[in-house]
């Protein structure tokens, strides 16, 4: 088909610009609420795609921004280091499970997770048995690179790809009662082949669809892969910094993985940092006179300084103030509005992890290409409120700063979209 005259350059994500409308020009951000030129404001119930933690533009980080950007802008990291970067990673170790001793920066979950895959093959070369099988869940997510799309699940996504994704091993999602087969699964594949890790987004499945699990599973899991030896690596870039309800999703389960991915919510929200954490044996591994078992990557912005900052300035804002609390505030006023909703059938599958809550309107076809999708948050922008669904999956993930009267208006629209959209109105 022939594309009408752009009226921009700008390709956007994850958009189909033939039917999208127009994107929404923002100007200005602060605590929940953006705000467009107009002066509209929009209520942010998704966190800007799961990144916002505390709030927009949080004065605290805003300002040690500021001023990290007037002393070092940016610094070749091999070779050279600083402060902000020397602090983020002692800060680090010491709030991630015990255990994870040393820490890997790069820029974005995508690349949290592309260093973990490799730090996992790496470890097996360099210790002189190679394993390169990777087991992965059903429904997974770990990002849009070529390496984390063959860890995530396939489909309408990574179709045109597929040639070019390695083979993983999956394990089906650990759905409630059905725990067993996954671990048996998983057991099952250890034996089959030597496995060189197992990648799971603990407790709760983001982009898959807002999908619950249990942190007993996520122990079991450990266990298995310990008793095969076997790496497990949690992508934490959607669960970590309160979102499931403690710092850590993995906390829940008491576990330390051997490798954690952690993005989206370091810098609270305001700058792309990512931090791969790893276990003493994994940087022994690379550990060596032999230079062929150096652990060969890097991206130009390696532990940017300003965004060092920002994730310091992040991790003062948890040290400082009563973040948990607010975090188990969200968790339970969700609690309440979930209940609620529970009678009403046009809605399904109603669960929660934590802040982040999700349900599914009963459509006919469900699924990330019904039509349901972009007509309810269509319907929830006519509302001034944000909300983005997978499908016919509505979830709401707002930063901490979020009012109860805020969180109000959101349920309440949720329950006026069943409405509007069964009957294919507006
Ligand atoms: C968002 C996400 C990623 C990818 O992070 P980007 O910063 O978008 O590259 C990886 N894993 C999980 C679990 C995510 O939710």
């Amino acid at each position: 088909m022939t594309s009408p005259a752009p009226h921009s350059p700008v390709w956007h994500p994850f958009t189909q610009h033939a039917t999208a409308p127009a994107p929404i020009e923002i100007a200005g951000a602060q605590g929940a609420y953006l705000r467009t030129p107009e002066g509209d404001l929009i209520l942010d119930a998704i966190s800007s795609w799961w990144v916002v933690t505390h709030g927009h533009c949080h004065p605290g980080i805003v300002a040690a921004i500021r001023e990290q950007a007037e002393k070092l802008d940016q610094v070749i990291f091999a070779g050279f280091t600083h402060e902000p970067a020397e602090k983020l990673a002692r800060a680090l170790v010491e709030m991630a499970p015990p255990g994870l001793a040393h820490v890997f920066f790069s820029d974005s979950g995508s690349t949290a997770v592309e260093v973990a895959l490799k730090m996992a093959l790496g470890y097996w070369r360099n210790s002189g048995v190679p394993r390169t099988r990777v087991v992965a869940l059903e429904h997974a997510y770990h990002g849009d690179t070529v390496g984390t799309m063959s860890a995530g699940a396939r489909g309408v996504f990574n179709a045109s790809y597929e040639p070019l994704l390695f083979d993983v091993t999956r394990v089906p999602f650990p759905a409630a009662g059905a725990e067993q087969e996954t671990l048996d699964a998983l057991e099952a594949a250890c034996k089959a082949d030597p496995v060189a890790a197992l990648i799971v987004e603990p407790l709760i499945l983001g982009a898959g669809g807002m999908l619950v699990w249990k942190a007993e599973t996520l122990a079991e899991m450990r266990r298995i892969c310990d008793r095969h030896d076997v790496l497990l690596i949690a992508d934490e870039v959607m669960t970590g910094w309160g979102r499931t309800g403690t710092l850590f999703a993995c906390e829940q389960a008491g576990i330390t993985p051997d490798i954690l991915c952690l993005a989206k919510g370091l810098t609270g929200g305001h700058l792309p940092l990512a931090a791969t954490l790893c276990s003493e044996a994994i940087f022994h591994a690379h550990y060596s006179l032999d230079r062929a078992k150096t652990f060969f990557h890097s991206s130009s912005y390696t532990a940017n300084p300003i965004a060092c900052a920002a994730g310091l300035a992040n991790i003062g804002i948890w040290r400082d103030e009563p973040v948990l609390e607010r975090v188990a505030n969200l968790a339970s006023m969700h609690e309440r509005r979930l209940a609620a909703i529970g009678g009403d059938d046009t809605f399904a599958n109603v669960r929660q992890c934590g802040t982040i809550a999700a349900l599914d309107l009963k459509v006919e076809y469900a699924g990330y290409l019904a039509n349901a999708g972009p007509r309810l948050m269509e319907f929830f922008l006519s509302k001034g409120i944000l909300l983005r669904p997978l499908g016919n999956t509505i979830y709401v993930m707002a930063p901490y700063c979020v009012t109860l009267e805020e969180l109000d208006r959101v349920y309440s629209a949720i329950r006026a979209a069943s409405a509007v959209v069964l009957s294919g109105g507006r």
